[in-house]
């Protein structure tokens, strides 16, 4: 599949989702990720937890949205409203390779369609794995596209991951 784009990552934001995934393992967990678009490339460079009134199944996640948009505010605040909502992530506990699902795809088609998100190609990562074998990261975009007669359409593409120190 074609490569859209590159989404630099600091490794203290990977490890901070994998620590997460293996607190709440086996089941799922995840939260936001905050940065900004420079040309087709993606930096993040910062993360938000599930929040406390999250919910978390084994295969199922729901974000404490209260708690996330308060942390989203906060960041673009301190950032000097440089730093922008990107897009989620969430573990995907006893898989082996990280695939979006067909819910994983309803959530991403949302948050491209709308507007209080201001992001029209928003990203996802899905982390894959169990605590003892580690987890493997999977990265997509998905942008809206508009079709005549028709339902929009969701476009998805691979990110390519960089990670840095
Ligand atoms: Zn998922």
């Amino acid at each position: 599949m074609l490569v859209h784009g590159i989404a630099w990552t600091p490794s203290t934001v990977l490890d901070a989702m994998t620590t997460e995934a293996n607190r709440q393992y086996p089941l799922e967990t995840g939260g936001a990720l905050m940065g900004y678009l420079n040309d087709k490339s993606y930096v993040v460079t910062s993360y938000i937890g599930p929040g406390p009134n999250a919910i978390h199944s084994r295969t199922h996640f729901q974000p404490d949205y209260a708690y996330q948009e308060q942390r989203i505010a906060d960041i673009y605040q301190h950032s000097g409203r440089r730093d922008i909502y990107l897009g989620d992530w969430h573990s995907h506990p006893n898989d082996v390779t990280p695939r979006m699902s067909s819910d994983d795809r309803r959530v991403l088609a949302n948050i491209a369609g709308h507007r209080d998100a201001r992001i029209d190609r928003p990203m996802m990562i899905i982390i894959a794995g169990e605590p003892s074998r580690g987890w493997v990261p999977g990265i997509w975009c998905g942008q809206i596209s508009p079709r005549l007669l028709w339902f929009p359409r969701l476009d998805v593409h691979d990110l390519e991951l960089r990670i840095f120190d």
